[in-house]
């Protein structure tokens, strides 16, 4: 299914579509077409750089790949 996510310039919301064929998108909040597509692979948003960020800094976590000290969420 060609669900893509997009960020509306206007209202500055995120949401996610699905296009078929040549549909143009538009912000379903403000209905504008002034918006870009984002690259939805995986969750690695402009959210998803943030979160490197602050896991990258959480340096004393006992687990590499993620800051919960459970490691429930990433599974080592
Ligand atoms: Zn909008």
């Amino acid at each position: 299914m060609p669900i893509y996510e997009f960020h509306c310039n206007r209202c500055n919301k995120d949401f996610e579509m699905l296009i078929i064929g040549s549909d143009k998108p538009s912000c379903p909040v403000c209905k504008t077409d002034d918006i870009h597509k984002l690259m939805s692979a995986c969750g690695f948003t402009s959210k998803g750089e943030q979160g490197q960020t602050t896991r990258a800094s959480a340096g004393q976590s006992s687990c590499a790949g993620c800051s919960a000290g459970s490691c429930a969420s990433c599974g080592h």
